[in-house]
């Protein structure tokens, strides 16, 4: 039977074929006019994605990169900062601090949990002296959304800089960068943005830019004074492909409109929790975002199985659990160049996986659950 490939990973996604074709453009020189323009209005137009008037930094590496880069250029050895670790990629934020000797205040919560803006509240009030707070918008590893807005309006009064590790959660949830008054705000390109690996982005306020003034900056690549310096175009080469890729990106979000586009996201997750509910299964995250829908695999299931059978056989790739949750649960991603009827696809695979695993679902329980939710979004 030919099989097709659905990417329902949160990262990378699928990348439309006007963007990836843009990528197939002659790769000029980086230092001449023609391409700083090309950088110039690219960068310009990617503000909008972050919803600010911020300078955004585009960095040649995947994600991790720019969370590196906020840390070492906010950060000074022995600076106290507080990290919220709910997941992998909070303890990635405290992995990377430690690697380079920043003083660490973890909160950490249960896997799956949000943090609330009284928490953040009550770290702050405890460790006066803390430079930072590191937060992730999207907790990809379950599927969870803090209330980052909430979160801000307790750090905008404050001395405190709001970093945000918004990887995933760029385009899926809503971010208001400038009306919310987060100050620090991180993204890479292989999620929401629609493009293949390989660009992170960083987009600093002025209260943030004071931290970095005052930092020695331990890094060289990622070094921000030097790519203020030389903005718009960049200290080393740029990715020339990408940046016309993503050019063509900004182009599409913007002619979708990026309410839109959050809404898009909201809708397909929305559909995706109705029909893992209508099937009997569980949610695994207590805040549930748009990125993917955490699920717990249901009891005497191989989770393993599960996410192998639906790659191998039916071609619809999604995410299994990370670190304690392997096999424990599978994570659906709406995240990035999906339409409605992809999420169909992938509950459909998701029906014929678990029957073949011994749970028992009558075919079309989560179709039709789906269906419901899309059918009356779209004609709303
Ligand atoms: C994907 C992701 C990252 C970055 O991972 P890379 O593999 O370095 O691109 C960071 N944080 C979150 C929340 C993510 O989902």
């Amino acid at each position: 039977m030919i099989k097709k490939n659905y990417l329902l990973a949160p990262g990378p996604t699928p990348v439309p074929f006007d963007i990836l074709l843009e990528g197939a453009r002659e790769t000029i020189h980086h230092r001449t006019p023609q391409f700083v323009s090309i950088l110039e209005e690219t960068l310009n137009e990617l503000k909008y994605l972050f919803q600010t008037e911020n300078k955004v930094y585009t960095l040649l590496s995947s994600g991790t990169g720019a969370l590196e880069a906020a840390i070492t250029n906010l950060l000074n050895p022995g600076d106290k900062a507080i990290i919220v670790e709910a997941g992998k990629f909070g303890e990635r934020w405290r992995e990377i601090a430690e690697r380079f000797n920043i003083n660490v205040v973890s909160i950490k919560l249960e896997w799956g949990e949000a943090v609330t803006p009284e928490q953040i509240k009550e770290a702050i009030e405890k460790h006066p002296d803390a430079k930072a707070v590191f937060t992730t918008y999207s907790e990809t590893s379950t599927g969870t959304v803090i209330d980052l807005e909430g979160i801000a309006k307790v750090t905008r009064n404050t001395d405190v800089v709001l970093v945000t590790d918004a990887v995933s959660a760029l385009l899926a949830e809503p971010l208001k960068m400038d009306e919310w008054g987060i100050d620090v705000v991180v993204s890479g390109s292989q999620k929401g943005v629609m493009l293949p690996p390989g660009l992170a982005f960083i987009a600093l306020n002025d209260k943030a830019w004071k931290l970095v003034e005052k930092s020695n900056n331990s890094s060289y690549y990622f070094n921000l004074k030097a790519y203020a310096k030389k903005y718009p175009d960049n200290p080393w080469t740029p990715g020339v492909n990408l940046i016309y890729m993503l050019r063509k990106a900004i182009k599409i979000i913007k002619e979708e409109g990026i309410e839109n586009v959050w809404e898009r996201h909201r809708i397909l997750a929305d559909a995706t929790r109705a029909a893992v509910n209508a099937m009997g299964l569980e949610l695994f995250s207590k805040r549930p975002g748009n990125v993917a829908t955490a699920v717990k695999v249901p009891e005497g299931i191989d989770g393993n199985k599960l996410t192998k059978i639906m790659r191998d056989k039916y071609g619809v790739t999604i995410a299994g659990g990370q670190e304690h949750l392997k096999g424990k649960i599978f994570r659906i991603s709406t995240l990035g160049y999906l339409s409605i009827f992809d999420t169909i696809v992938g509950i459909s695979a998701l029906e014929f996986t678990l029957n073949e695993l011994g749970y028992k679902v009558e075919f079309g329980t989560g179709i039709k659950a789906a269906q419901e939710v899309l059918f009356k979004e779209v004609n709303k």
